[in-house]
């Protein structure tokens, strides 16, 4: 059967490589490595295609996808601080998960109760980037609530950066984080044998060797599947940024005028866009469109065709300058970046493929 457009191709084995490379990289500093599964709408042939790997824990923000981990033997962990609705499916489908608001910790606890099971939870601290978890001045007094609530194991810290503020992980602020550690584990009489780092942006500490010592565990997604650590946006050593393609057929093809003609309105996204002329130019419309992708993430993997723009469904490219014969019905290959995975991974309209 004829494939269908647009399209994801996703290439296992280099998948498999990259998770490989990154954990040797991570273990070899004592870290572990929780795979993140949520860009990719935890899709089993990718997930398994890391394990394969050997990474021993999966981690995603929403049940739907934990769920479908259930058959499962290695770990799980919710990332997204849980809803109180959602109490006893956390219990039942996660092994651990991070929490910042003692009420929700309490409903987990009578969750666990009423499940028989024992908890675990990471404790998230705003180191600066103000998205979740406790401020630092704040987390002795969580802890001292936590450690009276039963069926609930307080198992480490975690922190999350470069999420919200672009506040990039350093021997500063992840230092506060153990330093946080050792103040508890003295005052609480207790261990926490986790110190979740962050996310990919925290593994250029790992590759530069910076990373302080203590933070024993990260929690990678986008470095897994794109290859790429996310502080300042290169490429991780020995890795693939090329495991996912997006591929879209072009639909019409025609040389038109680079300005438009007429009065100048809103696009269709409220946007007043401003055109520069360059006179006449071949331009390809592809069946993609915003409803699929964040065309800004979008980088065709010829250099001579570049982006014009897109609508909800239709993406204009100059392909003027392209040495391939282009013609209607031909197809138009792309890297992306995380949010157009991200996009692509999640619209219905786009078909996956799984290469091994
Ligand atoms: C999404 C997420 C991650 C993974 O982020 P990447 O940049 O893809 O590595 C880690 N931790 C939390 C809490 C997340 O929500």
């Amino acid at each position: 059967m004829g494939k269908k457009y647009p399209c994801v191709e996703v290439n296992l084995k280099k998948v498999t490589h990259n998770a490989k490379t990154i954990l040797a990289m991570c273990n070899k500093k004592h870290i572990d490595v929780a795979a993140v599964t949520k860009v990719y709408c935890a899709e089993m042939p990718i997930v398994e295609a890391i394990l394969k790997a050997g990474v021993t824990q999966v981690a995603d923000s929403r049940i739907l996808n934990l769920k479908k981990f259930k058959e499962l033997s290695c770990k799980k962990m919710l990332l997204r601080i849980p809803m109180i609705s959602e109490a006893s499916e956390v219990v039942k489908y996660s092994d651990c998960s991070l929490n910042s608001e003692i009420d929700t910790i309490r409903s987990l606890s009578k969750a666990a109760k009423g499940l028989n099971k024992i908890h675990n939870i990471i404790l998230m601290v705003d180191l600066g980037d103000l998205r979740e978890g406790v401020m630092t001045n704040d987390v002795v007094s969580t802890v001292s609530k936590i450690v009276k609530i039963e069926n609930i194991k307080l198992i480490g810290l975690g922190t999350n950066v470069t999420c919200y503020g672009g506040v990039i992980p350093d021997s500063e602020n992840l230092g506060k984080l153990i330093d946080l550690k050792l103040e508890i584990e003295k005052g609480f009489n207790l261990k926490l044998p986790v110190i979740s780092g962050g996310n990919s942006s925290s593994l250029y500490m790992v590759i530069n060797d910076t990373i302080p010592k203590g933070v024993n565990q990260l929690r990678l997604g986008e470095a897994i599947v794109l290859g790429r650590e996310t502080s300042f946006g290169k490429t991780v050593p020995n890795c693939y940024d090329d495991a996912f393609i997006l591929k879209g057929e072009i639909v019409e093809i025609k040389s038109k005028p680079t300005v438009p003609t007429g009065t100048i309105g809103m696009d269709a996204f409220g946007n007043i866009l401003s055109f520069e002329n360059k006179g006449i130019r071949k331009r390809a419309i592809v069946a993609i469109g915003r409803q699929d992708i964040r065309v800004e993430g979008l980088t065709p993997m010829d250099n001579d065709i570049s982006v014009f723009g897109a609508s909800s469904d239709h993406l204009i490219l100059d392909v003027t300058d392209c040495k391939k014969q282009l013609i209607v019905g031909s197809i138009v290959e792309f890297k992306i970046d995380y949010g157009c995975l991200l996009a692509a991974m999640t619209s219905t309209y786009v078909e996956k493929y799984y290469n091994n």
